[in-house]
């Protein structure tokens, strides 16, 4: 065990679903955690239910001062930062003749703006032979009615981290993508759409995996922690799918 001893991670939207069994599988490995969300209540409560060494800091990531300083306090408290896990994203659904601009706006902010600028601030203090990790989706490389935008996005973040793969390479830094497919979590509900609705999808969406049901956050927690851990010490500017098989088929 112990598989991040003494490493330091930071964690967005680290206050629900996949950011939280991720943020509990670290700390159980010996990690020290910076967790940061956009509502501080929400950070206070799942304090309460966490055991070792971490901090939490508010942070919006569509902000480019909360990421400025989300980097600060994290270096501040622990020093460089060995795991940088960009986790945060929202998924509301709007299909191509009900987008908005401001519905364009807010995805691509909180789920490309934000994760580029983060990685800028954090990769001064990020240690050679760390980790750069994000959360995208198998999204982008399926259709899916309704998520159009959000599906960009993450297409658009699987591009940034080819990139980067490349811009870090001197320094040793791996850059690694998880792409879930569905996973039980709290997202669902905020997708701004009536629970029955919901509902109907998740059914769909179950019946259409291979394995027949949803993951949970713990299973992408498993994913998060092999990818940041040495035994993924060769394994770089890859996308894992975690998916139940879904986008095999
Ligand atoms: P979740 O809603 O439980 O967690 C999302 C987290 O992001 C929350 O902590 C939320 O507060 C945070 N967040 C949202 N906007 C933010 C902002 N502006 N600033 C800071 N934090 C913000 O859902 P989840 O399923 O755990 O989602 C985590 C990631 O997984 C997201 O990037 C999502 O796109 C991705 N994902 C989820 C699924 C799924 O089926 N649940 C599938 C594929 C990808």
């Amino acid at each position: 065990m112990s598989k991040l001893k003494n490493k330091v991670a930071v964690i967005t939207g680290a206050n629900s679903g996949i950011g939280l069994a991720t943020a509990k599988l670290y700390l159980k490995e010996g990690a020290r955690v910076v967790l940061s969300g956009r509502r501080q209540e929400a950070l206070d409560e799942v304090s309460k239910e966490l055991e070792g060494d971490f901090i939490t800091v508010l942070a919006d990531v569509s902000k480019p001062e909360d990421n400025i300083n989300l980097i600060k306090e994290a270096t501040n408290k622990y020093g460089n930062i060995d795991i940088l896990f960009l986790n945060a994203g929202i998924a509301p659904i709007a299909t191509t003749t009900d987008v908005t601009a401001e519905h364009y706006d807010e995805i691509f902010n909180i789920n490309v703006k934000g994760p580029i600028l983060a990685t800028k601030e954090a990769l001064p203090k990020i240690n050679d032979g760390g980790t750069i990790l994000f959360t995208n989706s198998i999204v982008h490389q399926k259709g899916f009615d309704g998520l159009g935008v959000y599906s960009a996005s993450k297409g658009a973040l699987r591009a940034y981290s080819r990139v980067l793969t490349s811009e870090v390479k001197s320094r040793g830094i791996r850059v690694n993508s998880i792409a879930p497919g569905p996973i039980a979590t709290p997202l669902y509900g905020k997708m701004g759409l009536p629970q029955d609705v919901v509902e109907e999808m998740g059914k769909g969406f179950a019946a259409s995996v291979p394995l027949g049901r949803f993951g949970t956050s713990e299973e992408i927690a498993n994913a998060a922690l092999f990818l940041a851990s040495d035994d993924a010490s060769y394994i770089n500017g890859v996308e894992l799918e975690i998916d139940g098989g879904l986008s095999q088929i």
